[in-house]
């Protein structure tokens, strides 16, 4: 049986996702044997030139990881959508922006004021800000141009397949990896590797639906190690997330932690954040707007909390609703 070409691409993430590609251990061994990987920066010397002169579809499948950030990010997604006959959104970042997509909160101008010149770390006495072309006595220079905004995969190209979470639960990487190499795959567009239940409908923590007057972050209470999160005031994201991570799930369960949100929005829910609000309305224990309004207060950064992974893919996107790239 011929090699299939793979080729897994790292652009706006953390490289947490390439190290879950690692984790399979073993697997990766198995995924050398009957694969030939064509780019993998974080593994492999490839050059983008050698994408680039290869034919449209000639890669079979590409593991794309990150958000879409800045011209090389676009300009690779773009490259490797042509060349791949399947390309899968690899992990939160590529699926739903992920933790960099909170970035959408600043324009590009206060980004870079923050990092360059008021951060206590830097010494920048030239407020020297990067820029797309530089000349130099040695000639011109050229970085990526750094965007305004990140973007989810889909929102550059055609996306086949999302294998959503920060990082994706190995066992769900090796079994979608599996079900690419047997062509075993759903149809066009589908969420792999997870559930498409809720994660609450596979959270084995007692949930008695109580009504809450205070939320608490999970280090300001001696919270009960087996009772629902949400039960105890604790913002958990089980009722608007896919399930997937894991059964039992990997926060909830194995790690006594409430849920973040990474495997994205429960199937059929356009917007994760909007979902949990409209779930966290039905717990608050008040019908008194100004009590309401006190209960909520009590929420550290809601829109980070609520759209941790998914901002960048969520109705709100970003902070203006008329900024361009
Ligand atoms: S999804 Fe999570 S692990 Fe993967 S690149 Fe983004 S931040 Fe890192
Ligand atoms: S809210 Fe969280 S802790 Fe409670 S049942 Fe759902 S996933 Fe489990």
């Amino acid at each position: 049986m011929a090699k299939l070409k793979l080729a897994i691409y790292w652009a706006a993430g953390c490289g947490g996702c390439d190290v879950a590609i690692l984790d399979t251990k073993e697997k990766v061994l198995e995924i050398g044997q009957i694969a030939d990987i064509v780019l993998w920066p974080i593994a492999t010397d490839h050059k983008y030139e050698e994408i680039e002169k290869m034919a449209d579809g000639a890669i079979d499948v590409c593991l794309f990881n990150g958000g879409v950030r800045n011209s090389e990010n676009e300009h690779l997604a773009r490259l490797l959508r042509a060349k791949s006959k399947i390309l899968v959104a690899f992990g939160a970042c590529a699926h739903l922006g992920g933790i960099p997509g909170l970035v959408n909160l600043f324009t590009k101008e206060e980004v870079f004021n923050c990092v360059f010149r008021e951060s206590q770390s830097i010494d920048n006495p030239n407020e020297v800000f990067p820029k797309p072309q530089s000349s130099v006595p040695e000639g011109e220079l050229s970085i990526p141009e750094f965007y305004n905004t990140l973007l989810p995969l889909k929102a550059v190209v055609d996306v086949d397949y999302y294998l959503p979470g920060c990082s994706p639960a190995v066992p769900q990487v090796v079994a979608a990896i599996d079900a690419i190499v047997k062509g075993d795959l759903p149809p066009k567009g589908a969420v792999i590797g997870a559930s498409e239940k809720t994660l609450c409908d596979e959270c084995t923590r007692p949930k008695e639906d109580r009504k809450i007057k205070k939320f608490y972050r999970p280090h300001e209470i001696i919270f009960d190690n087996k009772q629902c999160f949400l039960d105890q005031g604790i913002i958990c994201l089980g009722p608007a997330t896919r399930a997937g991570c894991g059964n039992p799930p990997r926060c909830t369960v194995l790690s006594n932690m409430p849920c973040r949100g990474c495997y994205g929005p429960a199937p059929k829910v356009h917007d994760q954040g909007a979902k949990f609000l409209s779930a966290l309305a039905s717990v608050i224990d008040s019908n008194d707007p100004a009590e309401i309004n006190s209960i909520i207060a009590q929420i550290a950064d809601p829109v980070g909390t609520f759209y941790r992974f998914g901002l960048a893919a969520s109705y709100l996107r970003w902070k203006r609703s008329n900024e361009k790239n």
